[in-house]
């Protein structure tokens, strides 16, 4: 099946039912675009796990706050079209704002709780935007799966906990975070840093790899290994600390000591561009 585009919720619709009617399944991968092997290692994930792979291409305006990059996010469809292409994604659901918002839009989902702490203190209404973006893609592509990265490990949390309690019939995958050789998470962002930059945006990584060496040789008191990461951080000067956290991974909220499943998880600006990554150390990679 050659690589269709389609941009009316409508079509889309009807699309995946006649899809579904057929007795294919389908696996979704959400995305803002600007592809990377983040984005294309879950699309392999996604072709394993199904039939069709739809993947959707949109920068989401409600999960920006006021002052971020939404204007600026970068993006190229063509160049995403031929990745996903190659990559074997069947369908890209390429909306426009006002197809996915209309006019007098008033209705949002919101998971309580797990948005409090993390990136959810820092950017207060992103992850109302994300879980109504989200929930919207399920309704408009009927995924039976849908699959998200560990990057964003608050979000996949929150994802699967709004699964959970609205009863929603897709399945949620998490899939490891995709590297530089370095050990920079990928990121559409990244392009935003300048040599001098990428060099420093490092810190979070070796921050989080020390971290982890620490876990693995018993140490428990969260403060004694965010003082660690925070050591990494001040140790280059355009990396400007936004949160270090050790959370537990029910409520993602701050934990004094390791005794539980655990999520390590940084936020910093690096000049004017923030990056995030997180570990959870003691488990694999991947969350499932
Ligand atoms: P984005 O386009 O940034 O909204 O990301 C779309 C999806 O790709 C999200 O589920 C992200 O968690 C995931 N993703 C982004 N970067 C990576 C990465 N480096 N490794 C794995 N997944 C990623």
């Amino acid at each position: 099946m050659s690589i269709e585009v389609i941009k009316s919720v409508r079509t889309m619709q009807h699309r995946s039912s006649v899809l579904r009617q057929a007795g294919n399944s389908i696996a979704l991968v959400p995305t803002m675009g600007f592809l990377h092997e983040g984005h294309l290692s879950l699309v392999d994930i996604a072709r394993e796990k199904a039939d069709i792979v739809v993947m959707s291409i949109f920068v989401n305006p409600t999960q920006f706050g006021e002052g971020e990059d939404f204007e600026d996010y970068p993006r190229d469809f063509e160049r995403d079209l031929s990745l996903a292409r190659e990559r074997g994604v069947d369908a890209i659901f390429w909306p426009d704002a006002d197809e996915m918002y209309p006019e007098n839009y008033s209705t949002y989902v919101e998971v309580e709780e797990l948005d409090k702490h993390l990136c959810g203190a820092s950017r207060p209404t992103h992850f109302r935007g994300v879980t109504t973006i989200v929930s919207k893609l399920f309704n408009i592509t009927r995924p039976d799966i849908a699959v998200f990265g560990q990057k964003d490990a608050q979000q996949g949390f929150i994802i699967k906990r709004m699964v959970r309690d609205l009863n929603l019939p897709v399945e949620i995958i998490l899939g490891p975070i995709v590297r530089e050789d370095d050990g920079l998470a990928l990121s559409s962002r990244n392009t935003y840093l300048s040599d001098s930059e990428r060099e420093q945006a490092l810190a979070l990584y070796r921050g989080l790899q020390a971290a982890k060496k620490m876990v693995e040789s018993e140490e428990v008191d969260s403060n004694i290994i965010i003082e660690k990461i925070r050591s990494f951080f001040e140790a280059e000067p355009d990396v400007q600390k936004d949160y270090i956290e050790v959370v537990d991974l029910e409520r993602l909220a701050p934990i004094e000591r390791i005794d539980q499943p655990a999520l390590i998880a940084v936020a910093a600006y690096v000049g004017t561009t923030r990056l995030i990554d997180n570990i959870i150390p003691k488990l694999s990679d991947c969350c499932g």
